[in-house]
């Protein structure tokens, strides 16, 4: 608790004004008593003197007791006597007197006086506070009696100094008033300096500020205190401004130690352990949030050799330059970092789930943005770069694992030619890695033209060809040539489908009539839809826009549905087939024979084929039973008045077969592989007799014997 020096001082002097009057009252009193005991002592001794002069002459033998009584009486001009007794002198008791108080304040009077009258000493004397003055009457040789007067003293004497204390109250009063505001005037007046210095100090103890000096003129104990502490808050702030330059640089030594540590001398960029210490920590986000991140694990190609033929001035002048060019392809939130010589590893973080796609868009940008020369000492260098791309989630979020994976992609770049790169692929993730893979390359496929129609003849029991599947080839940029029963499915998943099929529909129409050139006989075009696709409401308007943009006719368009598609959905497969058909369409039933053990539903269904499964027909050599199942499958097909068709038809003895059972129209490499609309033509000639099949020059023995 903070108690001010002026309010010491104050109560101080308060204390010593109070002690002071005190000590003066205490003498006043004293001496007031001195003077009163005195004055009361010689006025009594006078009173009894005079009395006892004016009793001398009636105590003779025959005192005049009246007379004596009389005498006495006079003393009630005294109020302070409380009574007399006059004695003879054999101290008998003659006359006595009792002042009106005494006789008053007693119902009755006690014994008087208190005391053994012949014990006390002649004069005066005090006793029980009273004044008890004893004189002989007569002379000291001739003694004719005794008076005894006792006065009142204690009780007037505590009135008078009672008196004395209330009088000088008001001047006491006065005095402390005085003193007080003095003292307050010290304190604020004369202390001010102090008060100052004390706020100054408590300033710069809060600001920590130390280069402020304290202010004071004069030559007092404040002066020089002030002087003391402007000489230590001098030395300080010295001290403080070496104190911090010093601690800056053990700030700047512990940072390069820092950067030395995490950061590579050449490139400046970060090294292993930085990179290994963001990515674990940014792979334990991923996990917790169920993102994936990648990395990118980057050799270059042929530096060795530059290195060893230029030197390793030009390898580290090349590895700069490499830098600069890769770190234009990244983000700014991507991690690029050096692994060793020249080795780089790149961390990839997004939550975006095309974050393969990314990865794969970066590496290709990064080895467009070397395939250009590089000025190296005053050389042109040429140099390239291989690339591994690794995943969290194949590499189960481990910082070791990706970086192994990663590597081992690279590697497998490396044996692709260089110059490229690859995917790591585990066998667990490999899967649904590539399916996101295809999904996102999808997106771009249809806008840069990687799809194609491939158109395979399906032939009729005269050997000619009646009929043409169209189905989707591509040549994705980042695979090669991708089948559709690995695609579609995903586009399926993706919501990419329905797209597809109407590039799909649109090119065949667009076809539809060169087809129709290729053959004397009209030529029925199967298309194949998927099971999203019956339930796309604006599918069946865009078809016949098409429709009337290539005047196509209906009659010799078919659309094929495996019958789980048309069964699953079959409310909205019946609705989008009743409209086809009203359009006059036809109607083919795909892969039948796998999917449903009830053939009931076949009833129900408005259908023009029924296409047997590939399965059936390949087990045709060596299965009784699935000949038995073709049999059914052809006769149950001819009592509903379907035509049906046979896939996957690749040797003469499953074409005799089919057609000695009955089967009207038969599709597979025994007659033709699903070939480029420019092929076409020569493969419809060769399959009907016009003329012989020749695909780029070579005669296909292969296909028919
Ligand atoms: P699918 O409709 O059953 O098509 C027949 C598949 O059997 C084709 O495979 C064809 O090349 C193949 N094939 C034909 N003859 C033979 C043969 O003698 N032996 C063997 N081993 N195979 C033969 P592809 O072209 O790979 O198509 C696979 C599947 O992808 C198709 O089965 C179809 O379900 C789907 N698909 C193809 N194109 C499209 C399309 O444009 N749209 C839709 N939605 N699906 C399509
Ligand atoms: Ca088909
Ligand atoms: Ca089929």
């Amino acid at each position: 608790m903070f108690i001010s020096i002026s309010s010491k001082i104050i109560a101080l002097i308060i204390a010593l004004v109070l002690l002071c009057a005190s000590g003066f009252l205490l003498l006043s009193m004293r001496e007031h008593e001195g003077i009163y005991k005195n004055t009361l002592f010689s006025h009594i001794s006078i009173s009894a003197d005079n009395l006892a002069q004016d009793l001398l002459p009636l105590m003779d033998v025959e005192q005049d007791r009246f007379e004596i009584s009389s005498k006495l009486l006079n003393l009630g001009e005294f109020p302070l006597v409380s009574y007399a007794l006059v004695y003879d002198k054999s101290w008998r008791l003659v006359e006595q007197y009792y002042s009106e108080s005494l006789m008053t304040s007693h119902v009755e009077l006690p014994v008087l006086p208190p005391f053994n009258v012949q014990s006390i000493s002649v004069g005066n004397s005090l006793h029980d506070g009273q004044l008890v003055s004893l004189t002989t009457i007569g002379d000291e040789s001739y003694i004719l009696g005794y008076l005894l007067i006792v006065c009142e003293y204690q009780k007037p004497l505590t009135q008078s100094n009672w008196n004395l204390i209330v009088n000088s109250m008001p001047l006491a009063l006065g005095i402390l008033t005085v003193m007080f505001l003095v003292a307050v005037w010290l304190g604020k007046y004369l202390l001010r300096p102090l008060t100052q210095l004390t706020e100054f100090t408590q300033k710069i103890k809060n600001s920590s500020n130390y280069s402020q000096r304290f202010e004071h003129m004069g030559h007092d104990e404040v002066s020089f205190l002030s002087d003391n502490i402007n000489a230590m808050l001098s030395r300080i702030e010295h001290q403080d401004v070496q104190h911090q330059k010093f601690a800056e640089d053990l700030i700047q030594q512990r940072l390069d130690i820092e950067h030395m540590g995490n950061f590579d001398a050449l490139t400046n960029l970060p090294n292993r352990k930085f990179f290994m210490d963001v990515l674990r920590s940014q792979l334990v986000k991923a996990k917790r949030n169920k993102n994936n991140l990648m990395v990118l694990f980057l050799d270059l190609d042929h530096f060795k050799s530059i290195n060893d033929s230029l030197g390793h001035k030009a390898g580290d002048e090349l590895l700069l330059k490499v830098v600069e060019v890769i770190k234009i392809q990244l983000r700014e939130e991507d991690v690029l970092a050096r692994l060793s010589g020249d080795k780089f590893l790149i961390l990839l973080t997004d939550v975006n789930e095309d974050i393969v796609y990314i990865a794969i868009k970066i590496a290709e940008r990064i080895i467009k943005s070397l395939e250009n020369s590089f000025e190296v000492m005053e050389l042109t260098v040429q140099t390239g770069v291989s690339i591994g791309i690794a995943d969290a989630i194949s590499s189960e979020y481990s910082s070791e694992s990706i970086i192994s994976n990663a590597d081992i992609a690279m590697y497998q770049a490396k044996e692709m030619g260089r110059n490229t790169y690859a995917l790591f692929k585990s066998q667990l993730h490999a899967l649904s890695l590539r399916r996101m893979l295809i999904s996102n390359a999808l997106v771009k496929a249809l806008e840069q033209e990687e799809f194609e129609i491939h158109y395979q003849a399906k032939v009729g029991i005269n050997n000619q060809v009646n009929g043409l599947e169209a189905l989707i080839r591509w040549k994705s940029c980042f695979d090669g040539a991708i089948s559709p029963q690995e695609f579609i499915p995903v586009a399926e998943k993706s919501g990419r489908i329905m797209a597809i099929s109407r590039w799909v529909i649109s090119h065949v129409f667009r076809d539809f009539q060169a087809i129709q050139k290729m053959s004397d006989t009209p030529i029925i075009v199967s298309l194949n839809l998927s099971a999203y696709d019956v339930s796309d409401e604006k599918l069946v308007p865009f078809i016949i826009t098409q429709l009337q943009l290539y005047s196509v006719n209906p009659q010799l368009v078919e659309f094929e549905i495996t019958e789980s598609a048309y069964l699953d959905n079959f409310d909205k497969a019946d609705t989008f087939f009743s409209q086809i058909r009203q359009l006059g369409f036809l109607i083919a039933l795909d892969d039948f024979g796998t999917g449903y053990s009830s053939m009931s539903y076949l009833t129900r269904l408005d259908i023009n084929t029924l296409k047997i499964d590939q399965y059936f027909v390949k087990s045709l050599d060596s299965s009784d039973k699935d000949k038995l199942i073709i049999d059914s499958i052809i006769g149950l097909a001819h009592k509903l008045k379907l035509n049906v068709c046979a896939e996957g038809v690749e040797t003469i003895g499953q074409k005799e077969y089919l057609i000695g059972h009955g089967c009207e129209q038969m599709q597979g490499y025994y007659y033709s592989k699903p070939c480029h609309l420019n092929e076409l033509m020569a493969h419809i000639s060769e399959i009907n007799g016009h003329s012989p099949l020749i695909i780029n020059g070579v005669k296909d023995s292969n296909l028919r014997g």
